[in-house]
C-alpha cells in the first residue's frame, strides 16, 4: 500500500487525485487535505458566481471524492497544525496544490489607502470566502477603477456592473448581492498598462460585456492600431480584439459605463484619508513590447480601486519559495515532495490547464514508486492521531456533504445555494 497526501482541494488537487487513483487503483490511499471543511478552492471561492457552467466541473471532482481510495480531510492547515516534515514522514509523497490566493501588489504610493483592495479580496468577498466576509468594499461612490487587463479584471468589473436580476441563478453570497444592489457605482474604468493587442482577456468573457442589462463597455478607437494589424494575432486574441473594436458600435444608452483605458499605467493613488483618484501615466510600447511611460500624466477619479494584476502562493514553512510560487523542477520540489497547478507554475491558465499538471505529477510518482510497491508509512491513521494529540478536529466527506446540503436547503429563490461565509458557521452545522 502507498499513502499520498494532496494539500489543497482545488482543481489542481483534484486532478492529481484523479490521476493517482487511475495509476494506483486499490494499491494507494489518497488523502486530499484542506484548511476549510468544504473543498474545491478556486471553484468555490474564485470562479465568478455568475459563471455556473465553469463551476460544473466540480461534478467531475465529486466522482473522484467518491472513489474508494480517496478521502477528504478538511479543517487542517499544513504548516500550522502539521508540518511538512511530519506529513512527509507519514506519507509516501506529498503534493502541494495550494493555488495562489494572495494579491500581487502594484508597489506604488498610496496603494495602502482605504478603498484600494486586491481582486482576491473582492472576489473572496462576493464568493463567501471566510477571510473576506467583512471586507465591506466602498460602493457608495460613483467611480470604480479596476487595474489589469486579464480575465480577473473582467470578472471584477462585470460583477460591479450587474443588476440584482442578472445574479439570478448565480451563487453570489447574500451580503454581496445586497451591497452591489445598493451600489452607487456608475463608471468602472479598466486600466491596462499596455494596449488592446496585449490584453489577457478571452473572447467568451469579453463577449458578455456587450449584453449587460445596465452597463455598456466603452472604448476609444484611437487606442487601436489599424485593423489590418489584427491579422497577425493568434486567433483567440484576434477574436477578443474584434469584440473590443465592436464595442464602439454599441448604443451608449445604459446608466453604467465600463470604460477601457489602454496605455494607462497607475503611478500613484491619492486621497484624503481614503482613495479619491488614481494618477495615471500614458504609456507606449517599447521595442520589446513592454509599457514605457511617456511622461504625460492625468487623473482618474476613484472611490474604489481593485487591483487585478495577478496572484501569489502562500509560503509554507520549510518549503523553498520564490516569492510567487514554490521552487520546483517540473513539479518536483524535493524527494517525495511536489507542487501542482498555480503553486507549481504561477497563476496562469484556465481550470483545465491543471489537468495535465496533475497527470504529469502522478506519472512522476508512479515512476518513482510503481503500483504494487509498498511502504510502512501510516498515512491518515498517523495524521489523525497527530491531529488529535494537538486538539485539531479534522472534518471528513460526510461533514462536507452535510454543510453543502444545509447551504442548498437555505438558498434564496433563484440561487443554487446560500453559502456559509464564516468558518464558525461551518463548524456549527457540524455541531462543533
Ligand atoms: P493575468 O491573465 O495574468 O492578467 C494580469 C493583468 O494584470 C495583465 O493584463 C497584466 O498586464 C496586468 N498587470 C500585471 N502587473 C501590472 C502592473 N504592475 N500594473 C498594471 N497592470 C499590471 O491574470 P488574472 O487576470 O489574475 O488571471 C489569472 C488566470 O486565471 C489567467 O490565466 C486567466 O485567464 C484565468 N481566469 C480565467 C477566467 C475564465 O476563464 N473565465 C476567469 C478568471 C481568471 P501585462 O500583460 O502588461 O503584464
Amino acid at each position: 500500500m502507498r499513502h499520498f497526501a494532496i494539500v489543497g482541494s482545488g482543481p489542481a488537487g483534484f486532478y492529481t487525485a484523479e490521476a493517482l487513483e487511475k495509476a494506483y487503483g486499490e494499491a494507494a490511499r489518497i488523502d486530499i487535505l484542506d484548511r476549510y471543511p468544504v473543498p474545491y478552492g478556486l471553484i468555490r471561492f474564485g470562479v465568478a458566481p455568475d459563471h455556473q457552467s465553469l463551476k460544473a466541473v466540480s461534478k467531475r471532482y465529486d466522482k473522484t471524492a467518491e472513489s474508494a481510495g480517496v478521502d477528504f480531510i478538511g479543517n487542517v492547515t499544513i504548516g500550522r497544525d502539521v508540518s511538512i516534515a511530519e506529513l512527509r514522514d507519514l506519507y509516501d509523497a506529498v503534493i502541494l496544490a495550494t493555488g495562489a490566493p494572495h494579491d500581487r501588489k502594484l508597489g506604488i504610493p498610496g496603494e495602502e489607502l482605504p478603498g484600494v483592495i486586491g481582486s482576491a479580496e473582492f472576489v473572496g468577498w462576493y464568493n463567501g470566502h471566510p477571510e473576506f466576509t467583512d471586507l465591506d468594499p466602498f460602493l457608495a461612490g460613483s467611480h470604480a477603477v479596476v487595474v489589469g487587463n486579464g480575465n480577473v479584471a473582467l470578472d471584477c468589473a462585470r460583477i460591479l456592473s450587474k443588476t440584482r436580476h442578472e445574479f439570478e441563478g448565480s451563487d453570489i453570497v447574500g451580503h454581496a448581492l445586497e451591497a452591489l444592489d445598493a451600489s452607487a457605482t456608475r463608471t468602472i474604468t479598466i486600466l491596462g498598462r499596455r494596449g488592446p493587442h496585449q490584453i489577457a482577456m478571452t473572447p467568451k468573457e469579453l463577449g458578455e460585456l456587450g449584453h449587460l442589462e445596465a452597463a455598456v463597455p466603452v472604448i476609444d478607437g484611437a487606442d487601436f492600431p489599424p485593423v489590418e494589424a489584427d491579422e497577425s494575432l493568434e486567433p483567440g486574441l484576434r477574436k477578443s480584439v474584434t469584440l473590443l473594436r465592436g464595442f464602439a458600435d454599441l448604443p451608449q444608452d445604459k446608466p453604467k459605463r465600463m470604460v477601457f483605458d489602454f496605455f494607462a499605467k497607475p503611478l500613484r493613488v491619492e486621497g484624503e484619508g481614503r482613495v479619491e483618484r488614481v494618477i495615471v501615466e500614458r504609456t507606449e510600447l517599447d521595442e520589446k513590447g513592454a509599457a514605457r511611460g511617456t511622461g504625460h500624466t492625468y487623473e482618474v477619479p476613484a472611490s474604489l480601486v481593485i487591483t487585478a494584476i495577478g496572484y501569489s502562493t502562500s509560503p509554507i514553512p520549510d518549503v523553498p519559495f520564490d516569492g510567487g510560487k514554490f521552487v520546483n523542477d517540473a513539479g518536483r520540489i524535493a524527494d517525495r515532495l511536489y507542487a501542482v497547478g498555480w503553486a507549481r507554475r504561477g497563476p496562469t491558465g484556465t481550470i483545465g490547464t491543471n489537468r495535465p499538471d496533475g497527470y504529469e505529477i502522478a506519472e512522476q510518482i508512479a515512476a518513482a514508486m510503481p503500483a504494487g510497491s509498498s511502504s510502512e508509512r501510516e498515512g491518515a491513521t498517523g495524521l489523525k492521531r497527530l491531529l488529535e494529540s494537538r486538539g485539531v478536529m479534522p472534518t471528513d466527506y460526510d461533514d462536507w456533504r452535510k454543510i453543502e446540503e444545509t447551504e442548498v436547503s437555505r438558498a434564496r429563490p433563484g440561487s443554487p445555494r446560500e453559502k456559509f461565509v464564516r468558518h464558525r458557521d461551518w463548524l456549527q452545522v457540524l455541531g462543533r
